[in-house]
């Protein structure tokens, strides 16, 4: 990889939100990833591919099927023939960012037949897509309000299920895809459906830049950055490897890390004073917590880490829609009980 085309991270201007967010994604991946809405040239891509340089490392199968050491009866052919050559079916790299481009098509997503073996060797063989690849990654979706319907549903099952399947006739093969969900949108666009936005654990709105020092100072670092990337990258390298430092240490200390009884107290609370239908959000809602605290490297996630968290997890929750529904069949409701009074009392 060509790390000069990588923005330094540390120095994005302003955003702070979207900084934390991304941050809080990459420690735990059980937030459920990030939704990024703003205008067109505030950044949104370019802090996304900024994570590049933060990626932790993570331990995973070489075989994209996902055969694990510890499961050596459930191997496929490919792995048994790496134990019997000794080779290891783990391996350790950096998280990977997978882009999926606008214009995907389906079977880019969930996989299909490689057509050029097909019309070469007259043989079929399927190759995993987008979602398979993007095991134990980071999947960007840019334009996530603009992806095709059936795209959306394929994307919607593998995170709901944590795999993907990928078919052709009688052939199915089966691919582990569990991966942090970062999608960007402009809402001038058009809007996300409710299933998939729901999916997101954060919710960030990247307003541009206020006039004035901040923007000044962005367009310089901009003009720095083209001029001579690579001297540029040297000025933020320390802070680069600080940042990724961070974010190994908060990895390794979460599984520790538990939230207090006021904590889960206080979620509770302003998710039911909010009238959010999802039962989600409050498991989002402490797990961000739970990356916070993790990043400030404390075990305790408390009411503090609730509280700076809560705007990003609890954004676009509510359901106008939800709401008015409830309002028709509680009244309903009223009237059936009304009734049933009434006939009960002439019996
Ligand atoms: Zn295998």
């Amino acid at each position: 990889m060509d790390y000069t085309q990588i923005y330094p991270f540390p120095a994005l201007v302003g955003q702070e939100e979207l900084k934390l967010a991304l941050l809080l994604a990459l420690i735990n991946p059980a937030i459920g990833g990030v939704l990024i809405e703003g205008p067109y040239g505030v950044g949104k891509t370019t802090a996304v591919r900024a994570l590049l340089d933060l990626m932790p490392l993570v331990e995973r199968p070489v075989c994209r099927r996902g055969c694990l050491p510890d499961e050596p009866d459930a191997l496929c052919s490919d792995c048994r023939e790496r134990v019997s050559r000794n080779e290891a079916l783990l391996t350790s790299e950096p998280m990977r960012l997978i882009e999926l481009p606008l214009n995907a098509r389906l079977e880019d997503v969930v996989g299909g037949v490689n057509e050029r073996v097909a019309l070469e060797q007259r043989r079929v063989l399927l190759e995993p897509g987008a979602l398979a690849v993007a095991n134990g990654n980071v999947l960007y979706i840019d334009e996530v309000n603009l992806l095709e319907p059936a795209v959306v549903d394929a994307i919607l099952d593998a995170a709901a299920q944590g795999r993907t399947f990928v078919r052709r006739g009688a052939m199915v093969r089966l691919y582990p895809s569990r991966f942090i969900l970062i999608g960007s949108m402009n809402p001038e666009e058009g809007r996300l459906r409710p299933q998939i936005l729901d999916r997101f654990g954060l919710r960030v709105w990247t307003a541009p830049l206020a006039a004035g020092a901040e923007r000044l100072e962005a367009t310089r670092r901009v003009r720095a950055y083209k001029t001579d990337p690579a001297a540029f990258r040297l000025r933020y390298a320390a802070a680069i490897s600080g940042l990724a430092e961070a974010i190994r240490g908060a990895r390794e200390v979460l599984p520790l890390v538990q939230p207090t009884h006021n904590a889960e107290l206080l979620a509770v609370d302003v998710v039911g004073a909010l009238n959010i239908p999802s039962h989600r959000t409050e498991i989002v809602l402490l797990e961000a917590a739970r990356a916070h605290a993790a990043l400030l490297g404390r075990v305790d996630a408390d009411v503090e880490d609730v509280h700076r968290i809560a705007p990003l997890v609890l954004r676009q929750r509510g359901s106008v829609a939800i709401a008015v529904e409830a309002r028709r069949v509680a009244e309903e409701d009223a009237a059936i009980r009304q009734v049933l009074e009434a006939a009960l009392s002439s019996v």
